[in-house]
């Protein structure tokens, strides 16, 4: 489902990302770990073309994001065209980032509808169905700050949901909320991993990588250190810069 070719990119003198290659197969589900500006936003800003890589590229279900071949090179595609690309990936954020002035339901409504994929009335009904899905169903008409954060995060995840994206990104989905809250959101997630979405998450939940994760992939200095199972990475790293990090968090 994703590709991720030979990617690097810079600010400035910073080499922030030094070479990633990374394949993600449908309905797998990765968990990447890292420490702190080891990278980890950049790869999953630039999966999505929020942005662009100096060298790489990227590609979901066989086709190149942000870009076209042009003969032997690549062009960067149109802004609209990207816009499109971008509503088949999924992206939810450590701090939700949901539109404060628009109820729940519309929050989950509006893309579909302002994408023309769906009408008014069809978009909503699918947000309703989707709310229910994360356990909302009865909170449509609130407001993101009428909601804990565990249900804003929920609601993010709906309406990551409601384009029907091909594989959904989670750049550290809990570490805003309180230690309580934590729970509500990984159960959603665990229900999305389970029923086949392709998932790439962002989190420093060894016990959640653990327990859903098919592959997890450390990442140390823009580079990957090592990637497998669970089982193997966590349990059996080979790398020392990997076992240091495990054993800080764990
Ligand atoms: P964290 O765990 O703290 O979220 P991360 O692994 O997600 O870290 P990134 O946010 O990808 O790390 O940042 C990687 C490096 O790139 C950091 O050194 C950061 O300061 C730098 N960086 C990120 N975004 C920019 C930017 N827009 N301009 C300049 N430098 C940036
Ligand atoms: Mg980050």
């Amino acid at each position: 489902a994703l590709e991720v070719h030979g990617v690097h990119k810079w600010y400035g003198t910073h080499h922030v990302l030094d070479g990633i290659d990374l394949s993600v197969r449908p309905g797998e589900v990765t968990v990447v770990l890292g420490p702190s500006g080891s990278g980890k936003s950049t790869l999953l800003r630039v999966i999505n073309h929020l942005e662009k890589p100096e060298l790489g590229h990227v590609s979901v279900g066989g086709e190149p994001i942000g870009v076209r071949r042009h003969g032997a090179r690549l062009r960067e595609l149109s802004e609209r065209a990207i816009l499109r690309q971008r509503g088949r990936i999924g992206f939810v954020f450590q701090n939700f980032n949901l539109f404060p002035h628009l109820t729940v339901l519309d929050n989950v409504a509006a893309a579909p509808v302002a994408t023309g994929k769906l009408t008014r009335d069809e978009a909503r009904e699918l947000a309703r169905e989707l709310l229910t899905r994360v356990g909302l169903g009865d909170r449509t008409g609130a407001y993101p700050r009428q909601l804990s954060g565990g249900q804003q995060q929920r609601v993010a995840i709906a309406r990551a949901l409601a384009l029907r994206p091909g594989i959904i990104l989670f750049d550290e989905p809990t570490s805003a909320l309180d230690p309580e809250l934590v729970g509500e959101v990984l159960a959603v997630i665990k229900d999305l991993a389970t029923s086949g979405t392709t998932l790439v998450i962002v989190t420093h939940e060894i016990g959640f990588a653990r327990e859903v994760a098919d592959r997890v992939v450390f990442i140390d200095g823009g580079r990957i250190v090592e990637q497998g199972p669970p089982a193997q990475v966590l349990d059996h790293p080979r790398h020392e810069r990997t076992r240091d990090f495990l054993a800080k968090v764990l």
